[in-house]
């Protein structure tokens, strides 16, 4: 049994509190390592070292701080296979998927390798006699992020890469499910010549967030995570007098109207809905036909594509379209809720209950379900599954499906599927969600725009990567200055405008 570590000061640490997490291995349900879950004292410990290496680290001009991450860039294509197995064994999504998930992140740290263009101030010559103003952003000091499950590798480095980039230290503490990757990646940093100290990971649950939360010297927390601890974080964290930003959980809406192609609407369905075995925070998880005509023909054509779908360990093979889900917990919420959807009158359409692997009989397998005829006051469609499970919901106008996507309490991401153009327009400007996709299922926007819900999928306001992720993790200092011969002929005693 392997014995995960913190990485605490450019070294792997091993726990102390006593209490470990068991980090599962959900294609066989084997529990493959355990992750520590570390004390206040030992959180407390890497946030001293974080304090202690941080002002040399801000003190390196931000074009040296890029090339550290241009050479992890280099590595992590260098370890790209290595990462994507460790990923894939941990989480149980497909090996093609983890590598996506690794690139995703490296796309954002090779954005951030633009820091010396980000970081650069304002200027304003002559504001008065003598008198320049200029701003700069300086780095917050030390920080933290708390990320989730789903995407072990790519959320850390949204995170990491900006923060470090502006000059700050860096506590993660990733999820204790699928640590691994976390681990290595700040070996990859150190290696990428950033200094110890600066990137630390620090495994746990609870009680090290509790401790990050708590800690005065820790400046900005960043969170993603479900709704319920965001909203906790955010809270707890800004009580605390943090700069706080906490990204929750989704249930994205895909309108499909009359005159969409619905070869392509039901394809980008499938993988939106059932790829990552639906545990993706932009996966679709709710079909809105308009009209029934539109609902028919839709369901006809997703039918046999959902039956085809290849669910299957990540070894075997890069045709598998999904994996297992992460525990048996929620293999088991999974099905419960898809129980409560027959109990309340949803028309099951493709029922994945039995589904069993053959050698993988204790893996954390989900059969793909589709529903029909699913209405607003059903648990399914209220709450977020996380799982291989597709809801339709029949709209009979435009103007229902946009009310029924602007009325659910998550605004995460939603698209359209249509050949009008007006109608897309009018959807993209009038959808009170943050992040759109017109004929594009699942629209997580590229490194450099910015990534973030509306509604209960956010707390706080600045997105994550792209310029905000610069903003969030610097502040601005404004100065304003006066080299006037003027002084020495006596002081100034009264607040002036600038003429
Ligand atoms: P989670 O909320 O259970 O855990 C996220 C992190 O919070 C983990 O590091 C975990 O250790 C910690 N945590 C859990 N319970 C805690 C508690 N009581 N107090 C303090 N910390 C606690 O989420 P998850 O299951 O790892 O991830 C799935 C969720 O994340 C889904 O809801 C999904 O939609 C959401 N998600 C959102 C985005 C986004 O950008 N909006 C992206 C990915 C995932």
């Amino acid at each position: 049994m392997q014995e995960l570590t913190h990485y605490i000061d450019g070294a792997h640490v091993s726990g102390a509190s006593g209490r470990f997490a068991d980090v599962m291995n959900p294609a066989t349900g084997e529990v493959q390592a355990k992750a520590p879950l570390a004390s206040t004292d030992e959180l407390n410990r890497a946030v001293e070292v974080a304090a202690a290496a941080q002002p040399a680290w801000a003190a390196v001009n931000p074009q040296r701080r890029a090339r550290v991450l241009m050479a992890f860039v280099g590595l992590l294509n260098r370890d790209m296979d290595k990462l994507a197995e460790a990923l894939s064994r941990e989480h149980g999504k497909t090996f093609p998927d983890a590598k996506g998930d690794i690139q995703r992140g490296l796309e954002v740290v090779e954005y951030c390798i633009g820091a010396p263009q980000m970081l650069k101030g304002e200027y304003t010559d002559s504001a008065g006699p003598g008198i320049d103003i200029y701003s700069m952003r300086q780095p917050l000091g030390v920080t933290a992020g708390i990320t989730p499950f789903n995407f072990p590798a790519m959320i850390p480095m949204w995170m990491f890469a900006p923060a470090i980039a502006c000059g700050n230290a860096f506590i993660l503490k990733p999820s204790e499910r699928d640590p691994s990757v976390p681990l290595m990646l700040a070996e990859l940093m150190e290696e990428a010549g950033l200094p110890k100290g600066i990137l630390q990971v620090v495994n746990g649950d609870k009680e090290s967030v509790d401790a990050i939360l708590d800690h005065p010297v820790i400046q900005s927390v960043g969170f993603v995570g479900s709704t319920p601890i965001a909203e906790y974080i955010y809270s707890r964290g800004c009580a605390a007098g943090k700069r706080v930003q906490c990204f929750g959980g989704a249930k994205n809406h895909m309108i499909v109207m009359p005159d969409a192609d619905m070869d392509q609407a039901a394809d980008a369905l499938v993988g939106a809905g059932y790829g990552a075995a639906g545990e993706r925070c932009m996966a679709i998880s709710v079909a809105v036909p308009v009209g029934d005509e539109t609902a028919d023909r839709l369901i006809e054509k997703l039918v046999p594509r959902i039956e085809k779908l290849k669910v299957g360990p990540y070894t075997a093979g890069d045709d598998v379209d999904y994996g297992p889900v992460v525990t048996a917990a929620a293999k088991e919420n999974i099905l419960r809720l898809v129980q409560s959807g027959v109990d309340q009158g949803a028309e099951l359409v493709v029922d994945g209950r039995d589904f069993s692997l053959q050698g993988y009989e204790d893996g954390f397998f989900v059969g793909a379900h589709l529903f029909d005829r699913v209405t607003k006051d059903m648990d399914i469609y209220k709450q977020e599954i996380f799982g291989p499970v597709l809801s339709t919901v029949r709209a009979q106008s435009y103007e229902e499906a946009l009310s029924l996507a602007m009325d659910h309490e998550y605004g995460n991401g939603t698209a359209i599927f249509t050949r009008d153009g007006d109608t897309a327009r009018d959807f993209a400007n009038r959808i009170n969600i943050g992040m759109v996709g017109v004929n594009v299922p699942i629209p997580v926007p590229l490194a450099y725009h910015t990534f973030g819900g509306w509604k209960k999928s956010v707390f706080g306001d600045l997105n994550q990567h792209g310029p905000d992720a610069f903003k969030f993790y610097t502040r601005t200092k404004t100065v304003t200055a006066r080299w006037p011969s003027g002084l020495k002929e006596g002081g100034e005693f009264h607040f002036k405008a600038m003429d």
